[in-house]
C-alpha cells in the first residue's frame, strides 16, 4: 500500500516566517511592476495552465490515485475536466470581464459618466483542501490570475502527491515570479498567514476558517472562506425512486466516497416512505458497487488513518448501535469503508453533530415532508441542500425557506458544475463565492469611477450658501 495514510506531518521545515516575508515582498515587487495587470500576461498564464493539464494529465491522475485511490473516471470528470472547462471559460470571457462596465447616472451627478473598473487586489493567498486536491487548488488560481493578481498557492499536505505535483509543475508552465507554490502544513500556513495579503481564499473546515479570518483581520485583509456543513437531502413520496436514489448515491459515494463538501450528508424523508427508499438505495448501491463494495475499484478510499478513525467513531457510537441497516464493513489496513446506511439515528448521536465527510448516510424521518424544512433550519446553514419532489408547491417552499450555499432540485451536487452559478456557502458554510465570472469578481476590486468634463456648473453647490440658495 506504500503511501496509504501518509500525511500531515510532512512539512517543509525550512519554510518559516522569514521565508514567508521574503516571498511576499518579492511577489509584491513583481506585482508593483504591473505586468500581471495586462490582458496578455493573464491570457498567457491561463494558456499555460491549460497546456499543463493537457500535457501532464497522466501525472495528475497518478497523483490523485496516490492521494485518494480515486477511480480514474472520477478524477477525470470531477477534477481535470472541470478545471479545463474553468480555464477555457476564463480564457473565452477574460476580455469582457476585464472591461469597465458603464453604468447610468442620476440628476445629482449630471453631466458625467460612470464606470465600474475591475482591478486586481494585488498579492493573494490561496489555501486549499485535500478532498479534490487538484480542482480546489487550480480553480481559485484561475480566478486569481484572470483578475490579474500575483498568487501563492498552498495546497493541502493531506494530499501530498498532488501538492508536490503542483510545486513541480506550476513553475514549468506559468510565470514563477508572480505565481508561487508553497507546500506544507500548519507551521508553513501559519507563517504565510502572518504576512499581509490583499485577499485570502481558503477552502477547508470552519475551525481553521476562523484561524484564517482572525489572521486576516490583523491586516484588514478580505477573505473568501469555502467551508462545509451537513448538506441535507429531502425525499418526497411522489418521486421516481429509482432515479432519485441513483442521483443521491452518485452525489454521495461517487464523489470521493462522500469526502466532498457538497455530498449529501443525511436524508430526511417521511416515515411511510423510508422502507421503500431504503430498499431502492440498497438495490442501487449493490448495482453500483457489487456485493463486496470494499473490493470495488469504483470507490475512493478514506484519505488517511485519522479520518478513518474519525468515521469509525461515528459508527461505534452507542447511540447508533442497531441503526446500521446496510453496509458498515471497514478495512482499516486499506482505509476502506463500505457505503453505509443508517436509519432513524437520534438527533444527539455523533453522526448527526458534525459534517460526516465520508461514505456513511443516515436517514431521519418526519411525519410530513414539509416538516423537513424546520429540521434543516434548526441547524447551521449547510453548503448545499437537495430536494426530490414532483410537487412544485413544495419546491417553491423549499427554495424560499431553506437557506443554504446552493441547491439542486431532483439532483445532487450538479449546481456546482454550472459556471453561471456562484459556488459558496452562507453562515457557517462559508463567506463569498467563486466559479465562472464569480471567480474573477472574487479576486477583483470593483472600483467606482465617475468622470466629468468642465461643463455643467451648478452654482448652488458652492459656498457661500446664501439665503437664496438655501430656499432651493
Ligand atoms: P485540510 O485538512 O486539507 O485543511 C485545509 C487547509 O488548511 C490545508 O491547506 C491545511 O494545511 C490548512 N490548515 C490546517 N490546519 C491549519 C491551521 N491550524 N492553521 C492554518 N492552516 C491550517 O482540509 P479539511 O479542513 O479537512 O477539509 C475538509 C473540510 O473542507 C470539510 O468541512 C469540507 O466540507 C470543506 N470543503 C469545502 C469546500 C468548498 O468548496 N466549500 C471544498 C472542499 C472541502
Amino acid at each position: 500500500m506504500g503511501d496509504v495514510g501518509k500525511r500531515e506531518d510532512q512539512s517543509q521545515a525550512s519554510f518559516d516566517g522569514e521565508s514567508a516575508a521574503v516571498l511576499t515582498r518579492e511577489l509584491r515587487e513583481s506585482f508593483n511592476l504591473g505586468k500581471t495587470r495586462s490582458f496578455q500576461w493573464r491570457s498567457n498564464q491561463l494558456k499555460g495552465l491549460l497546456r499543463m493539464m493537457e500535457e501532464k494529465e497522466a501525472d495528475i491522475m497518478g497523483a490523485l490515485y496516490s492521494d485518494l485511490a480515486k477511480p480514474q473516471l472520477e478524477s477525470y470528470l470531477h477534477e481535470i475536466s472541470m478545471a479545463k472547462e474553468s480555464v477555457t471559460f476564463a480564457m473565452k470571457n477574460l476580455k469582457s470581464w476585464m472591461k469597465p462596465k458603464k453604468v447610468g447616472s442620476q440628476a445629482a451627478t449630471f453631466p458625467s459618466s460612470a464606470n465600474i473598473v475591475p482591478e486586481p487586489f494585488g498579492v493573494v493567498l490561496i489555501i486549499s483542501a485535500w478532498n479534490y486536491p487538484f480542482l480546489l487548488s487550480i480553480d481559485p488560481v484561475i480566478g486569481a490570475i484572470a483578475a490579474g493578481n500575483a498568487v501563492v498557492l498552498k495546497p493541502s499536505e493531506i494530499a501530498p502527491a498532488t501538492s508536490s505535483l503542483f510545486a513541480r509543475l506550476l513553475p514549468e508552465y506559468v510565470d514563477d515570479l508572480c505565481i508561487k507554490v508553497v507546500e506544507g502544513a500548519v507551521v508553513e500556513t501559519t507563517a504565510l498567514l502572518e504576512q499581509k495579503w490583499d485577499k485570502i481564499f481558503y477552502t477547508g473546515n470552519g475551525r481553521v476558517g476562523r484561524i484564517v479570518m482572525a489572521a486576516a483581520a490583523k491586516h484588514l485583509t478580505p477573505v473568501i472562506l469555502e467551508l462545509g456543513g451537513k448538506s441535507p437531502v429531502v425525499v418526497d413520496s411522489n418521486v421516481d425512486l429509482k432515479v432519485a436514489t441513483k442521483r443521491i448515491a452518485v452525489g454521495k459515494w461517487g464523489c470521493s466516497s462522500g469526502q466532498a463538501c457538497i455530498a449529501p450528508d443525511y436524508i430526511i424523508t417521511t416515515k411511510s416512505l423510508a422502507p421503500k427508499l431504503l430498499d431502492s438505495m440498497k438495490i442501487t448501491l449493490e448495482r453500483f458497487y457489487g456485493k463486496e463494495p470494499l473490493e470495488s475499484s469504483d470507490l475512493a478510499r478514506i484519505v488517511n488513518s485519522n479520518h478513518f478513525a474519525r468515521l469509525s467513531k461515528l459508527l461505534d457510537d452507542d447511540l447508533v448501535s442497531g441503526k446500521i441497516v446496510y453496509g458498515g464493513k471497514r478495512d482499516e489496513k486499506r482505509l476502506r469503508i463500505a457505503p453505509t446506511l443508517l436509519l432513524d439515528v437520534p438527533e444527539d448521536s455523533l453522526i448527526m453533530k458534525d459534517e460526516i465527510f465520508g461514505p456513511l448516510l443516515p436517514i431521519i424521518t418526519v411525519d410530513k415532508i414539509e416538516d423537513s424544512i424546520g429540521v434543516i433550519n434548526s441547524r447551521t446553514k449547510p453548503l448545499a441542500a437537495y430536494l426530490f419532489t414532483k410537487d412544485k408547491k413544495l419546491e417553491k417552499m423549499f427554495v424560499e425557506n431553506v437557506s443554504a450555499g446552493g441547491m439542486s432540485i431532483n439532483e445532487t451536487v450538479l449546481h456546482l458544475a454550472n459556471k453561471n452559478l456562484p459556488f459558496g456557502g452562507v453562515g457557517e458554510s462559508g463567506i463569498g463565492a467563486y466559479h465562472g465570472q464569480f471567480s474573477f469578481d472574487a479576486f477583483s476590486h470593483k472600483k467606482a469611477v465617475l468622470s466629468r468634463n468642465f461643463y455643467g456648473e451648478v452654482s448652488a453647490r458652492y459656498p457661500p450658501y446664501t439665503a437664496r440658495k438655501q430656499r432651493i
